[in-house]
């Protein structure tokens, strides 16, 4: 007689159905597992074995059969013994059971296929007691889930943590002097605008990139399962965690593979996709490699990634904020008030074309960080906080979603040519003053479109309706292109 139980696995950041199917034939007593096993899933019938003795169950003296099959590929309706019952976990060979990557998704699936409940590992329990209207039990080893299945009351209800406040954050109120770089940071905040830094090392770039994430609206619900679910999958969410409620903020080093970034055959989600809802900080921007740096170009314009495999291609989601941080020249000093830059005219040319780079025109705004006055360090001046300049920020994210809502698109930095044009609807004053930088900066089309973007920004925090000649003047002051390639470098 057969007996199906669901289970599930995971593909990109998706649960997919897997029905377990166990046949028992009385035979010499043997293990087959078939349908589409990975050699994981075949190594695991001693380990099964193992952990089914050590629970002091028996193990059948007969030939079992497992079938695994996906259920879009099998429906052939089978009667479930466990009726509704979705069970995931990892067996140790003592019979506990150990956490898996991707229970938000599996939770989520379990909820579509209304099971009526779900039994999760205890250390990722958590994650699918977020997942509204799901009963989720909370088990730790294989024998409490078998003498539950008997009627015992052995298995808790599931419930979970919030996420504990990273340290990266910071809060711009500790941030002294530095008034063009907190203005930059507002500006993308609040367009969702990729941004560049140039400073001196040890002039706050860093610092300054990780309190973006103070700055962006709060996620909500269906933001935090998103960046949940790829979290989940990566296996990089804290224990009993049930839900990232802070926008990520991933800085991966310069050395980082295409693999790493992007994400890889083995379906492990990427840096990129790590970002999703949240920042990507790319610091040290002229170290990475070029061909690494190529790859991200498609992707962060699309907002996914799309990994191709011999199963066919998975895509994974990755809506994020570029940062991107650099110094002025090699030696870190061009510029610099009070220290000489040591390098040549060859040495600058070569550092030039290494920041102008393949991502330099996927980037909007340009914030140049000069090191801060000794007697801004002194001043006790008030600082206005993180929280402070959100609001800004949620305010003009409310103006783009309203003037949005027939597009697909949600904010300023995704518009393009003509939508951004009419998106600015420009009074003459301004369109003047971008005719004329045009001319004198020898502006492209697509470098006006983007000053127009940041423009529409900057009157969004103004709260107004038109661009005009004050919003396209300060969106041209944050250039990046031309900050790069005029002046040597900055
Ligand atoms: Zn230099």
């Amino acid at each position: 007689m057969a007996t199906t139980v669901m289970a599930g696995a995971v593909e990109g950041v998706d649960g997919v159905e897997v029905q377990v199917e166990v046949d028992l034939v009385r035979r010499l007593p043997r293990v087959t597992v078939v349908g589409l096993p990975a050699s994981a899933v075949k190594e695991s019938t001693e380990r099964v074995r193992s952990a089914i003795l050590a629970s002091g169950l028996d193990f059948p003296k007969q030939r079992v059969t497992i079938n695994l099959a996906p259920a879009d590929v099998k429906k052939d309706g089978t009667a479930f013994d466990l009726a509704g019952v979705m069970a995931v976990g990892e067996l140790s060979l003592s019979g506990a059971l150990r956490d898996v990557p991707g229970a938000l998704p599996l939770a989520l699936l379990a909820r579509q296929r209304g099971v009526r409940a779900l039994i999760l590992p205890e250390d990722c329990a958590g994650q699918g007691a977020v997942v509204p209207g799901l009963n989720v039990l909370s088990a730790t080893n294989l024998a409490e889930v078998v003498d539950w299945l008997n009627g015992k009351d052995t298995l808790k209800k599931a419930s979970f943590v919030s996420e504990p406040r990273p340290v990266h954050h910071g809060d711009l109120a500790d941030v002294r002097g530095q008034a063009l770089a907190r203005r930059g940071l507002e500006i993308a905040a609040a367009g969702g605008h990729n941004l560049l830094l140039i400073g001196a090392p040890g002039s706050g770039k860093t610092m300054l990139a990780s309190r973006l994430g103070g700055l962006l609206p709060p996620m909500t619900f269906e933001e935090a399962i998103e960046t949940t679910r790829v979290h989940s999958v990566a296996g990089l969410l804290p224990e009993r965690v049930g839900i990232l409620e802070q926008r990520p903020f991933r800085n991966p080093h310069h050395s980082i593979s295409p693999a790493g970034l992007l994400g890889g055959a083995s379906l492990r989600p990427g840096e990129l996709s790590l970002a999703h809802h949240g920042v990507l900080f790319l610091d040290e921007l002229p170290e990475f490699s070029r061909g690494t740096l190529e790859q991200l170009r498609s992707p962060l314009e699309r907002r996914e990634v799309v990994i191709a495999r011999s199963a066919g291609a998975v895509t994974l989601p990755a809506a994020c904020m570029l940062v991107a941080a650099a110094n002025p020249c090699a030696c870190g000093f061009l510029g610099h008030p009070h220290k000489p830059c040591r390098c040549g005219e060859a040495a600058l040319r070569r550092y030039r074309q290494r920041l102008s780079g393949p991502l330099l025109d996927r980037i909007d705004l340009c914030v140049r960080i000069d090191p801060v006055h000794s007697e801004e360090l002194f001043c006790d001046r008030r600082r206005e906080s993180s929280a402070e300049v959100r609001e800004r920020v949620v305010a003009a994210r409310r103006a783009q979603t309203e003037r949005y809502k027939s597009l697909p698109i949600f904010n300023n930095a995704m518009l393009d040519g003509p939508a951004c044009r009419e998106a600015a609807n420009t009074t003459p004053a301004g369109m003047r003053l971008l005719r004329d930088s045009m001319e004198h900066l020898s502006l492209s089309a697509r470098a006006c479109d983007r000053v127009l973007k940041v423009a529409r920004t900057i009157a969004d925090l103004d709260g107004v309706g038109r661009v005009d000649l004050e919003h396209v003047a300060e969106a041209v002051a944050f250039r990046a292109q031309d900050s790069v390639e005029a002046q040597g470098g900055l």
